[in-house]
């Protein structure tokens, strides 16, 4: 008794709670911290503080994307990716620049390391290692946390970033167990004390690959697959650098050898006899899963990815399994490369708690309780990355609202942040939500090169995004001014390049003209252009070290104008719309010109905008058009 007393006076009342130290809480507790709050952040082991449980690896497909706007915001999740990187690539670079999407493989214990330094080095942000067993809850307001010790800690918010570990349950062939994730137990408590508060719950379910011995692997066998020869990095601050040195990783293949000791082991399997009911990542399926879908595929590819420096651990990117460990090992060992493999761990499947994100307004603020924040794969999402800018975009909200301003909501046309959080909220998720370029309609805009253009100034004001970094964008836009300036006003003769444009096949000049014609031409790059004209080449020394992002920057703003100024006109009409705001209050049943369904769609969501409502699945322009006459427009 005495003891919990001192503790709870060590603990006393915090501005922001963060329950769960992983992707999202990580970013959700420095962001809250860093705009001057006080934070706590309760986790269950804070050995595991930023853990990553599947792949080691951040960013790829529109993630990518997802990690240059963290970063851009003031958020660490890019700084700490190129700190513990092992190699780079810029994925899809020979698809158009909305498509240009940074990845790095990651050193596993290294990324931890980071974030655990980096959290420690954070003013402001107190630590407590305990489960959080439930809210504490006044009047529909939540103002506090009581943990599995019995302590009671009191805070203005509370950001729950639970990740798979709500009544998490783990499965291996036919042994299944509580568990967070391996190694760590279940979180209990929290989801039925949140279904008793109102809360609707569902179940999702993913999975993760064995782990080897790379000592055993034979890889003359496999297919070699290096980085970048230039890497990159996410970051746009100098907080972290470029890789000078990476590992490899490789790559080989399943063959129908596999396929049928694996398909041998399909009665034991949780996937196929009944034990998991709930729903997997459609684009991460398990080789169960894709030995089924695809059973006329021979072979199937799988990526040998290092798991650091240091180990020798080798993660079987492509064998995602919840199958028995001997059926998993059997397989294994008849893959090219593999024959005298040792397994570290076997790969397994958990299912867990989440919650459907209609849930939350845009804040990511729970509607039914105020000042409690979810963010995170209890949303239904899957990746650290969409884990992470939910996190940050809570922590800020909750920043906010502990000093009463107005909230900070993207939108679709500014980040692919915005456009994960208004999916999620307005359309929900039945299955693991993931990121990809084709959810963002204005993906034109929303590249990996203008990140910090589009959101450091946003992040800026709010005190989140250091003075550094403003400096370096306003720095940015400027040189990158500077430069189309100097190709829409400079011609080239064609003596000068003629023998570029042979070799590219494009037509030769017969008289002078300006630079910016020539840089339209599909397959003519800036720097060839600059390897012909003298004057090009002494232009672009002047920006000296920024000289890559500004070529990079003022080179897809050239080529591309015609599609970025066709999308900024889309991007004005459905502003429009945006701008209409709706009464929070409505009472959709008085409608009698609306469906029954768009009733019951627009009363479960309360869309705050007219642009919102007609973005909910099932609601119809005539019901959008209803509103519109409802509202005077
Ligand atoms: P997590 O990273 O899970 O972090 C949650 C944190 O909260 C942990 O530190 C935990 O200890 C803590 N915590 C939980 N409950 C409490 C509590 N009550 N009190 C205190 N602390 C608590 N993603 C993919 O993109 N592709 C995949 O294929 C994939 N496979 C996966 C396979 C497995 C087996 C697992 C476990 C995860 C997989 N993921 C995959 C998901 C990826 O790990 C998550 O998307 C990401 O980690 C989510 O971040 P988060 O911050 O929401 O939660």
């Amino acid at each position: 008794m005495r003891l919990l007393f001192h503790v709870e006076q060590m603990l006393q009342k915090y501005d922001v709670i963060v329950v769960g130290g992983g992707h999202a809480g990580n970013e959700a507790a420095a962001a809250a911290a860093n705009m001057g709050c006080s934070t706590l952040l309760v986790t269950m082991n804070m050995n595991t503080i930023g853990q990553m449980s599947c792949n080691p690896a951040i960013g790829g497909i529109a993630k990518g994307q997802i990690v240059k706007e963290i970063d851009a915001m003031g958020g660490y999740t890019g700084i700490i990716a190129d700190k513990s990187a092992i190699q780079y690539k810029l994925l899809n670079r020979s698809k158009g620049p909305a498509m240009w999407s940074p990845r790095s493989q990651n050193d596993r214990l290294r990324f931890a390391e980071e974030w655990r330094l980096t959290l420690e080095g954070i003013q402001g942000l107190d630590f407590w290692q305990d489960m959080v067993v439930g809210l504490v809850v006044e009047n529909g307001k939540v103002v506090g946390v009581r943990t599995g010790m019995g302590v009671v800690i009191k805070g203005t918010a509370v950001i729950l970033n639970s990740g798979t570990f709500l009544n998490g349950l783990i499965h291996l062939g036919l042994k299944n167990f509580g568990g967070g994730r391996a190694g760590d137990p279940a979180s209990t408590g929290i989801t039925k004390e949140l279904m008793d508060l109102g809360f609707i719950s569902g179940r999702m379910k993913t999975g993760t690959p064995p782990r080897v011995d790379g000592r055993t692997l034979d890889y003359s066998k496999m297919t070699v697959q290096p980085g970048d020869s230039k890497p990159g990095k996410f970051s746009y601050s100098e907080l972290s650098k470029n890789l000078t040195k990476q590992l490899p990783c490789y790559m080989t293949y399943t063959n129908s050898e596999v396929h049928e000791v694996l398909k041998s082991g399909f009665d034991r399997s949780p996937m196929f006899n009944g034990s998991i009911q709930s729903v997997g990542p459609r684009y991460c399926p398990s080789i169960e899963d894709k030995l089924n879908r695809f059973s006329e595929r021979d072979r199937h590819q799988i990526y040998v990815e290092p798991e650091g420096w240091n180990t020798v651990e080798i993660y079987v990117n492509g064998f995602s399994t919840s199958l028995p460990e001997e059926v998993q090992y059997e397989g294994l060992k008849l893959i090219s490369g593999f024959e005298n493999v040792k397994m570290f761990r076997p790969g397994y499947a958990i299912e867990y708690d989440y919650f459907p994100p209609t849930q939350l307004k845009h804040t990511l603020e729970t509607k039914l309780v105020e000042n409690l924040y979810f963010a995170g794969q209890i949303n239904g999402t899957t990746g650290y990355e969409e884990a992470a800018c939910q996190g940050l975009m809570a922590g800020i909200n909750a920043a906010l609202k502990c000093a009463n301003k107005e909230p900070l909501i993207l939108s679709r046309d500014e980040a692919y942040v915005g456009v994960l959080i208004d999916d999620l909220i307005t359309k929900g998720t039945e299955e693991p939500y993931r990121m990809f370029t084709s959810r963002a309609e204005y993906r034109i805009l929303l590249r990996q090169d203008n990140a910090d253009i589009r959101l450091t100034p946003l992040s800026y004001n709010l005190g989140l995004a250091s003075k550094d970094r403003m400096d370096a964008v306003e720095n940015k836009l400027s040189m990158t001014k500077d430069l189309i300036t100097y190709f829409k006003k400079t011609s080239v003769a064609p003596a000068e390049i003629n023998p570029l444009l042979e070799e590219k096949k494009s037509a030769a000049l017969t008289q002078k003209v300006k630079l910016y014609s020539l840089i339209k031409r599909p397959h003519v790059t800036l720097q060839e252009l600059a390897s012909c004209s003298g004057g090009l080449s002494e232009k672009l020394a002047d920006y000296g070290d920024n000289v890559g992002s500004i070529v990079e920057q003022a080179e897809v703003q050239m080529k591309y104008s015609g599609y970025i100024n066709k999308q900024g006109e889309q991007v004005e009409k459905m502003h429009r719309l945006e701008e209409v705001k709706i009464p929070i209050e409505i009472d959709y049943d008085k409608f009698s010109a609306l469906s029954a369904e768009s009733k019951e769609k627009l009363n479960q969501i309360k869309p705050s905008t007219l642009g919102q409502a007609s973005r909910i699945s099932g609601i119809k322009p005539s019901d959008v058009s209803v509103l519109m006459v409802y509202l005077g427009r």
